[in-house]
């Protein structure tokens, strides 16, 4: 890997080279990697997701991971560019899980936050307004599981949590909506990257109704915290689920992945945050950001893969259980 693969490590990169960079990827590593366009922005910019895998022709279970919908969360677009670099170098994680990325699921928004408003969130819809401060719907409210309520979203375009005119109205939303129909039985871990907070989430997001497994979540997202910070020992992170850890959501993708999908193991991650500012890090604050979040994610992946594995095998031997039995 050459060093300028590494250049998103020293400087914020706009959506064209994040584009180039996975083009590169896909170049480079043809037999793991192929790219997919799962959608259009409102502006018409290709919504891209890389997928990479140890054979493209058996898909194995997978983990997928979605950042940079809220356009100002520069520091998620980097991480996962990260994460996307160090499982092409070093293949052995794929040996248990495919990996679906997409490093950037709101392109306008950050088109427009590297050059009108660094600290723009939403997606670029102007809602049939010409007043700038009723553009946007936030993307992480605009998906139909447990959309539409006033506690945990807006109905007012002004508000930075307007969640948009109906479920799944924006079509960045759909995007990901249709790669989760098409992937999602292949989906075993969900991981929607934001920035910042520092904590590791499960749904529910829009109640505060525990989830009935909430321990296998938790004990997931635990190990994930003590591996982080084992590996770097200021790395501090809370564990809990959304709607108590931070506030309420309503429309979230995480419980979109739980509730429409069921899959089990969702998550929302708020990046470390870097800085005084969480939302205008300096790029000095990628490298250390990235390689913490890598540590966690790898270990979420690999206590799937295990939960998984060690399931189907109680699975498997109940079946044998029965058949056993039928010839008594
Ligand atoms: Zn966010």
């Amino acid at each position: 890997m050459g060093k300028k693969d590494d250049f998103f490590l020293n400087k914020f990169p706009k959506y064209y080279e994040i584009k180039k960079y996975l083009k590169k990827m896909e170049k480079k590593y043809p037999r793991n990697v192929r790219l997919e366009d799962i959608g259009c922005s409102v502006e018409g910019r290709p919504i891209r997701m890389i997928v990479i895998q140890e054979d493209q022709r058996s898909p194995k279970q997978a983990v997928m991971i979605e950042a940079g919908i809220h356009a100002r969360e520069w520091l998620t677009h980097t991480t996962v560019l990260y994460i996307i670099q160090h499982i092409v170098k070093h293949q052995r994680i794929l040996r248990h899980m495919d990996f679906y990325i997409i490093p950037c699921l709101n392109p306008d928004g950050y088109e427009y936050s590297h050059k009108h408003n660094r600290l723009w969130r939403k997606n670029m819809n102007k809602n049939g307004f010409k007043d700038k401060t009723h553009w946007g719907v936030d993307l992480n409210r605009n998906f139909s599981y447990g959309y539409g309520l006033d506690n945990g979203s807006s109905s007012d375009p002004q508000s930075l949590v307007y969640r948009g005119p109906y479920c799944l109205s924006e079509p960045e939303a759909q995007s990901l909506a249709s790669a989760l129909y098409v992937y999602g039985k292949y989906i075993k871990l969900y991981i929607a990257i934001h920035c910042y907070g520092n904590t590791i989430m499960y749904p529910w997001g829009f109640t505060e109704k525990p989830i009935p497994d909430e321990k296998d979540l938790y004990d997931c997202a635990v190990k994930a915290q003590r591996a982080m910070k084992c590996a770097y020992s200021k790395s501090c992170f809370t564990v809990g689920c959304m709607s108590k850890t931070v506030y309420l959501s309503s429309g979230a993708t995480a419980d979109y992945a739980r509730g429409a999908y069921n899959i089990k193991f969702s998550y929302t991650m708020e990046l470390h945050k870097a800085g005084k500012s969480g939302f205008t890090p300096r790029p000095s604050m990628i490298v250390n950001v990235a390689k913490e979040t890598l540590v966690g994610v790898l270990e979420m992946v690999k206590y799937v893969d295990r939960y998984y594995k060690c399931n189907t095998k109680t699975y498997a031997r109940s079946r044998i259980k029965l058949r056993d039995r039928r010839y008594e």
